[in-house]
């Protein structure tokens, strides 16, 4: 049963986060990766260009020399920078084109990995459109959701085609079990209808924030997804509660951390960890597989939560 897949350099399991840029500043988010750095564990962190444009959301972009500059200094320590739109809060195609200059001129490249935010008006096949199909009816109705308009190419907040040259990973589903690679054997995929302006989607374990994250990362989870050889790609918010006002981070989360590093784990970040598995060719799903996917997803998603 499931997909085995043979780690590099004989580790056991991969292990990863990526983490949701929501809220984070450096105070609230650079004792987390200083630890994950100590301890050998390199992932991947998302950010905005600007600030946000809404009120919902707070938190730093690269416009604030500080913030970049830890940003800078995290790439140098061998984490992956990722997007997560130009800004909060809905942006038009200019300021998207801005957003990724940007990005480049400060870290040297185009970001591969984007995370849709929130409910921006600008995402790429958001909303009911993460599910295809039949589904995506079925969850159109049972759930409200904003329409995207970043893959339709008259809109003014279209950006598909930068998306498509440049974004290499996009993450969609989201399931509760440590192993994510158990809960979908593609892990990442092309999806259909979705190839003009969008490469590779990728599912993930549901970490939020620091709760949740715990909930996962428990001794017991850690053990059975060694023994599983499987593959952790756990989601958060590092800005949400993993440090206190006073900069403290947790205590349990460093224990959790402590344990997972006693581990025999491939800890690379999500690009990398992404592209291995793209190479080990030998699973191919079938189209039937993207339907039962979307209908396990579907369920958890609206009757669990
Ligand atoms: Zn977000």
């Amino acid at each position: 049963m499931g997909r085995k897949i043979k780690w590099p350099n004989g580790h056991d399991f991969a292990f990863t986060i990526v983490d949701d840029t929501d809220g984070a500043t450096v105070q609230n988010v650079k004792p987390v990766y200083d630890y994950l750095y100590e301890k050998g564990i390199l992932t991947t962190k998302t950010c905005w260009a600007y600030p946000p444009k809404d009120t919902i959301y707070k938190g730093q972009c690269l416009q604030d020399e500080e913030y970049r500059e830890f940003l800078l200094e995290l790439k140098e320590r061998g984490f992956e920078l990722g997007f997560h739109n130009a800004a909060s809060g809905g942006c038009f195609r200019e300021e998207t084109l801005a957003a990724f200059e940007d990005f480049r001129s400060a870290f040297g490249e185009y970001p591969s990995l984007h995370i849709n935010h929130g409910n921006n008006i600008e995402n790429i096949y958001w909303g009911a459109y993460r599910f295809s199909g039949p589904v995506r009816k079925i969850y159109g109705l049972l759930r409200k959701t904003v329409r995207s308009y970043g893959h339709e190419k008259d809109s003014d907040y279209f950006w598909g085609d930068l998306c498509k040259a440049h974004v290499r990973y996009i993450r969609n589903r989201t399931f509760n079990d440590i192993n994510t690679l158990k809960e979908d054997h593609r892990l990442v995929y092309r999806e259909t209808g979705k190839d003009t302006c969008s490469n590779y989607w990728f599912s993930s374990s549901d970490g939020m924030r620091l709760e949740p994250f715990l909930n996962i990362l428990t001794k017991e989870n850690v053990d059975k997804l060694v023994r599983q050889k499987g593959c952790c790609i756990l989601y958060t918010h590092f800005a949400y509660e993993f440090v206190d006002e006073h900069g403290n981070l947790s205590e349990e989360f460093k224990q959790a951390i402590d344990y997972l590093a006693t581990k025999n784990g491939w800890f690379v970040p999500a690009g990398a960890l992404l592209g291995y598995v793209l190479e080990n060719k030998e699973y191919k799903p079938s189209k039937a597989y993207e339907l039962w996917m979307d209908i396990k997803w579907l369920i958890e998603r609206v009757i669990k939560n």
